[in-house]
């Protein structure tokens, strides 16, 4: 392998842009290939949670992210037309007492910027095709436009091609979990309401049907302030009909369905081939985790890396994905409530529980990101 040859990354969503940005600011220039000639316009994510503002505080990206975002304060969860329960994020973080409303596209964006002010950049319409761990790092066949092939050779490679990884299935490893029988379903569209814009919003319907609504924040909400767009998302197909205490006001401008999964990675590496993001987990968007956590992820790596010690990554970083993936599992059965006992659970104990302050400070801190410690040994540059 040449000394000239640069750390690869696969995948420049928000988790290869992060770990991008992350290793370029300590010097570390990688080669990051994307397969789409474009960033993405649609957004997954929604909020941004005090650790992820924490850890790319340093950047300046959190500034510019609290300039153009909007904090949620909260969860409301609505039964029988009337607010059940509350979670209130006060507290939860000395400095970002708060989830940031932001869409992922302008998380993206800035990321992307970031990036290219730290001397790295995105090499777009280039596809990871094969990987494999050669004696001294990795070899990997990248492909782009009009079929052009390249091996390329890196100390190592970090898969962050979301939740179909060609690396993962290159490497043959076990995406280990399951899937829910129901798809869940989303629209963005524009509404008139009074429920509160700086909550989040469950509501619980009959039949274990449930809507969960926040409002949409990206950079073309200054042009429709009047008009506002939310995400309404749930586990029936006719969303927009069981709309509560809301009106729509317009044709939806994104509607999606899709299966939701919770799963995990056998093993977050092999040999030089390291995996973050939706490579590596995938869970329900309820919790606002996914982004967040990957994000967490290409931190970790990256402070590794700077500190040569990358063999530390599975066992550092599986056992946090893991269990967030089981709590986002248990929080999406009891909100989709597929059988009696999860029905029983949403309608009688979790209004209840939510009072209990243990269980409340719990809920809080797994939204906000906050349920678990940052390695200690890794942890000392978050400020
Ligand atoms: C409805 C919904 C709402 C959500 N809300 C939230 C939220 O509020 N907060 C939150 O934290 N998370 C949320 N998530 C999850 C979040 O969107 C994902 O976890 C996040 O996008 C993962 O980022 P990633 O970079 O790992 O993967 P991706 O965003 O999937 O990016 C992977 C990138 O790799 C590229 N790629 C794929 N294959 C190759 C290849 N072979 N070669 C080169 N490039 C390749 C893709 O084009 C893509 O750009 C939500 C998800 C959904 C579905």
């Amino acid at each position: 392998m040449s000394s000239t040859d640069r750390p690869i990354i696969a995948g420049a969503g928000p988790v290869g842009l992060g770990a991008a940005l992350f290793l370029a600011r300590q010097g570390c220039t990688t080669r990051l290939v994307e397969i789409r000639d474009e960033p993405a316009r649609q957004s997954r994510a929604l909020a941004v949670n005090p650790r992820t503002l924490t850890l790319l505080q340093p950047s300046g990206v959190t500034d510019q992210m609290l300039e153009l975002g909007s904090p949620i304060r909260g969860v409301q969860f609505h039964r029988s037309g009337r607010v059940a329960a509350a979670l209130s994020f006060a507290g939860v973080h000395p400095k970002y007492p708060f989830m940031l409303g932001l869409s992922q596209a302008t998380t993206e964006r800035l990321l992307a910027r970031a990036l290219e002010a730290a001397g790295g950049m995105v090499e777009r319409g280039v596809r990871i095709v094969a990987c494999r761990n050669a004696v001294d790092g990795v070899e990997v066949v990248l492909e782009a436009g009009g079929g052009l092939r390249e091996i390329a050779k890196g100390p190592w490679l970090l898969a962050a091609d979301g939740a179909h990884s060609t690396a993962r299935q290159q490497l043959g490893i076990d995406f280990v979990g399951s899937s829910f029988k129901q798809e869940w379903h989303l629209a963005d569209a524009p509404l008139r309401t009074t429920l509160a814009d700086d909550h989040a919003h469950v509501f619980f319907l009959d039949e274990g049907a449930f809507l969960f609504m926040i409002r949409v924040v990206d950079e073309a909400q200054k042009g429709r302030a009047n008009n506002p767009v939310w995400r309404i998302m749930g586990n029936r197909s006719d969303l927009l009909s069981r709309l509560v205490q809301a009106e729509q006001t317009g044709p939806p401008v994104w509607t999606s369905s899709f299966r939701i999964s919770h799963r995990i990675n056998a093993t977050l590496s092999a040999g030089a081939v390291y995996f973050a993001g939706d490579a590596a987990h995938v869970h329900s968007p309820l919790g606002a985790r996914g982004m967040n956590l990957g994000l967490e992820d290409a931190w970790v790596f990256s402070e590794l890396v700077r500190n040569g010690r990358l063999p530390e990554y599975d066992r550092l970083r599986r056992p946090v994905d893991r269990s967030v993936v089981r709590r986002v599992k248990i929080l999406s059965r009891i909100a989709s409530a597929e059988s009696w006992f999860d029905r029983f659970i949403r309608t009688y104990v979790l209004p209840k529980a939510i009072n209990i302050p243990s269980i409340r400070a719990l809920m809080a801190a797994t939204v906000t990101g906050l349920d678990h410690a940052l390695p200690r040994s890794v942890a000392d540059r978050t400020g």
